[in-house]
């Protein structure tokens, strides 16, 4: 069992006889500890919390603080962990070419345009988040629509969900994509009814094209981590977990983190697909380095595709499109073997799973490989193993993520994106299970939630309104959407700070704002606790606290 509560217990001994850093009052503070539910002054030293309670209380503090701080009623919540995201591909998207709210086929075509203007010649054109369930053109980008404004450079498009791409003629034909090219297992190239590729390559069959473009340098990679990170602490977030990264630059990234370039701390899974979840477990974990801003000892793999996309698995046909159950990119006989290994050396498995029969296969292996491991052969007792989305469950197998201790790492803004185009996959009986987050609570399980930007914006208040409302931005939903399946605030505001942090097997170190553990603060301009929920969308981050630095400040 990995434990840090005596390092926790002697660091706070020592800061004891510190001078507090910091005093923050008049403040409208959720704690989520259940013995102070509401405080208004929290004092800091050495990083962690000294203090949390009233006015009176925090005035012996006041002499000694280097910085007083009067939020002036401003609400305080425990710091913001977004259990999902792709720290990266956040920081890509604010560099590169962002297709994020393109509003039709049109206005892709314009937008490549200009990006064409600016191109130097032959290279690739490689951008990311367009979504076509919103158009008026009502269908999915062809390679025709690209060759109409980029005829000579490659161009590959990534959907927002990352699960499929739009390449143009050329980049086709670079990747050796023809009418006689075989879909790989996994993924599908689609045709048009002449038999031609339309450009459209889902799931695995992406890298046809993918795999030619020219990865980013490291240089870029740095770039693209430091300026993820900037926004995120702009956000509010003061932790996040990272869903899939490669080992190199995980260490990349660890060496940021221990150098101050990046602030937030960040939880590292490496990529099970490409050999750095093998590397992870030969290596074995590092846990809490750069006073706890570094930690890496999850592997994140996938078992099927999006929804979107129709790649999820899913047990019945889709409703849409009756030929298709969906993909599942995983074999038992080559899975199981690393999930048990993973267990022996103490590494947590989280795993993409969408579809119904995506998740059955995934509990069912999960459950296999607990009961070949037991617990007195594992490093970790309780491994904490995380299905990642768990989007659309079989009713039957919603009590089991309790019952196996299996965490359910869920994005409430996939619901209100998925919400337009979810019930015409899927038809009205299979959305009882679909985004199930009550019932999944009500079950006793756990949920993590996170946005998993770059596919969503990523942005915390979007992410507890999803939770809260389970509407559009502007308020819709479908009659059939199980509002009944809404978080109420307090569920929400768990699931993106204290059990986020157990899901990454630090809650008693954060998550709440208790004396004893790390100062990670968000300070917000509106209680989301009480006010209307349209109004959670307009509320702001003052300042964002890790470990009692301030590394946000509103202007
Ligand atoms: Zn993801």
């Amino acid at each position: 069992m990995l434990r840090l509560a005596p390092l926790m217990a002697a660091l706070a001994l020592s800061a004891a006889a510190q001078p507090a850093d910091l005093l923050l009052v008049n403040g409208n503070v959720h704690t989520l500890d259940p013995a102070r539910p509401h405080a208004t002054a929290i004092a800091v030293r050495g990083g962690r919390i000294a203090y949390v309670g009233d006015a009176a209380g925090a005035e012996k503090f006041r002499p000694e603080a280097k910085r007083v701080i009067d939020l002036g009623g401003a609400t305080v919540v425990p710091g913001l962990n977004d259990a999902h995201l792709h720290l990266e591909g956040i920081g890509a998207r604010e560099l590169l070419f962002d297709l994020e709210g393109t509003k039709s086929i049109a206005e892709l075509r314009e937008k490549l345009a200009a990006r064409v203007r600016d191109a130097a010649p032959k290279k690739w054109i490689v951008g990311r988040g367009w979504i076509e369930t919103h158009w008026p053109e009502k269908r999915f980008p062809t390679r025709q629509d690209l060759d109409a404004v980029a005829p000579d450079h490659p161009v590959a498009l990534t959907r927002a969900d990352g699960h499929a791409v739009v390449a143009n003629s050329l980049a086709l034909r670079l990747g050796g994509v023809d009418r006689t090219t075989p879909s790989p297992s996994g993924g599908e190239i689609l045709h048009d009814a002449g038999g031609e590729p339309t450009g459209m390559l889902v799931d695995n069959a992406m890298r046809l094209v993918l795999r030619l473009v020219p990865e980013p340098t490291p240089q870029e990679v740095e770039q693209h981590l430091i300026v993820g990170a900037q926004r995120e602490a702009r956000l509010g977030w003061t932790a996040v977990q990272n869903a899939g990264n490669s080992f190199e630059d995980s260490e990349l990234l660890r060496r940021l983190i221990a150098e101050g370039k990046v602030k937030i701390r960040v939880y590292d899974a490496m990529s099970g697909s490409d050999g750095s979840g093998r590397k992870l477990l030969a290596a074995g974990p590092v846990i809490g380095e750069s006073g706890g801003r570094f930690t890496r000892r999850g592997v994140k793999f996938y078992i099927d595709g999006a929804l979107g996309s129709r790649g999820a698995a899913l047990l019945a046909p889709y409703a849409d499109y009756p030929q298709s159950t969906g993909l599942l990119m995983q074999e038992e006989a080559k899975f199981m073997p690393f999930l048990l290994d993973a267990l022996r050396a103490g590494i947590q498995i989280g795993t993409h799973a969408i579809g119904d029969r995506g998740n059955r296969t995934l509990l069912d292996w999960y459950e296999k490989a607990f009961a070949a491991v037991p617990a007195a052969e594992r490093r970790v007792a309780q491994p904490r193993w995380r299905v990642e989305h768990a989007q659309i469950l079989a009713p039957d197998d919603i009590p089991r993520f309790a019952r196996l201790g299996v965490i359910a790492s869920m994005q409430p803004s996939h619901a209100i994106g998925d919400l337009y185009f979810a019930p015409s996959r899927l038809g009205k009986g299979r959305l009882a299970g679909a985004y199930a987050w009550q019932s999944l609570l009500q079950s006793g399980a756990l949920i993590a939630s996170g946005s998993d930007a770059p596919v969503e914006r990523g942005e915390p208040m979007i992410e507890f309104y999803a939770a809260v409302a389970r509407r559009g931005l502007g308020g819709f939903a479908d009659e059939n959407w199980h509002l009944d399946q809404r978080m109420t605030r307090g569920q929400a505001l768990r699931a993106m700070t204290l059990d986020a942090a157990y899901a990454a097997f630090e809650e008693e170190e954060r998550g709440s704002i208790e004396a004893g553990k790390w100062a990670d603060l968000t300070v917000l301009s509106a209680d989301i606790m009480a006010i209307p929920e349209a109004e959670i969308l307009k509320t702001r981050c003052l300042y964002t606290l890790v470990g009692g630095e301030v590394v946000h400040e509103a202007k």
